[in-house]
């Protein structure tokens, strides 16, 4: 017994060593790749299904490590946040965005609206609200064409400092949207409480609209959730006309997805909107 017990525990130690030196070597490398500015903000643009018109982007971060490969961000975003390196990470995403933002107004995309992802260890951050508040009036960028995109399980862990921060927010005038609604199993009534201005389907759900079965009966009801509450919705992960006609017959109208756009470099996004939704 006592040797089974040993074996086990040096099994344990050499696994968990191993897992918890790569993530520290991760969290070294994405602190050097910010220092560097090795980072960078993409923007997926979202989309008017009945228009085919864009209204407006999200910005995803972007990591080339040193072998010239993408990280991808469900791999380094929990390191991030892990870390607390999110917080001055978070920060810059967000004024990079105003600054896109307030470029494109300029450019005459007057209406376009900008949607930044925003952990929760940056929203609980003592100085979030300043530092927000700092990236709209250094950019001039219009607080009612921003939107910050929390996730449920924020609302969960704390909804007294959740409900606080929010009220501040849209006193500003910035818009809060849930992200990857349905995936977090927030209460109702505190959904009501938090008087958000937009939810957004999770892709997961979306995929369910397909030929074979699932008529997206959930999406659905994310839909008719909105349109009871009186708030906007988004679909993400939009990938076929199958999934947009059925979302529009729900009544959701906006959508985010391969079907319309890949998220674009900040070059690339200027191009695409001057040449119009039709190219
Ligand atoms: P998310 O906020 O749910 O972002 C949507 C993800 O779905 C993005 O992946 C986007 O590229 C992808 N996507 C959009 N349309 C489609 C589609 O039609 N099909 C498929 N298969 N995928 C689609 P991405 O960029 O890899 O980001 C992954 C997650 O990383 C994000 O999920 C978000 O939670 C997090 N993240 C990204 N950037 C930031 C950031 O600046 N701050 C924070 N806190 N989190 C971020
Ligand atoms: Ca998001
Ligand atoms: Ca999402
Ligand atoms: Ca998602």
């Amino acid at each position: 017994a006592k040797a089974h017990q040993r074996s086990s525990h040096s099994y344990f130690t050499v696994d968990m060593g191993v897992e918890i030196r790569e993530r520290v070597r991760m969290m070294h490398a994405l602190r050097a790749a910010f220092e560097n500015e090795r980072l960078f903000v993409v923007y997926q643009p979202q989309i008017d299904m009945r228009t085919q018109s864009p209204v407006g982007a999200e910005a995803l971060l972007r990591w080339k490590n040193e072998e010239g490969q993408f990280v991808p961000p469900d791999q380094f975003i929990p390191i991030a946040e892990y870390s607390g390196l999110i917080v001055d990470i978070g920060e810059w995403v967000l004024r990079s965005a105003c600054f896109e933002l307030i470029h494109l107004h300029n450019l005459g995309f007057t209406d376009f609206k900008m949607a930044v992802n925003v952990s929760q260890a940056q929203f609980s951050h003592p100085l979030f609200l300043q530092s927000l508040e700092r990236a709209l009036t250094d950019t001039r960028a219009p607080a009612n064409c921003l939107e910050l995109e929390i996730t449920e399980s924020m609302a969960m862990n704390d909804p007294e400092m959740l409900i606080k921060t929010l009220h501040h927010i849209k006193q500003l005038g910035v818009q809060i949207s849930i992200d990857d609604f349905g995936t977090g199993f927030s209460s109702l009534s505190h959904l009501q409480k938090l008087n958000v201005d937009k939810l957004k389907i999770d892709r997961a759900f979306v995929n369910e609209i397909n030929d074979k079965s699932g008529e997206g009966s959930i999406a659905k009801m994310i839909v008719q959730l909105s349109q009871s509450l009186n708030i906007k919705v988004i679909a993400e992960g939009v990938e076929t006309k199958l999934q947009a006609d059925t979302l529009m017959g729900f009544g959701c109208h906006l959508a985010q997805g391969y079907l319309y756009a890949r998220p674009k470099t900040q070059l690339d996004l200027r191009a695409w909107l001057a040449q119009g939704p039709d190219h």
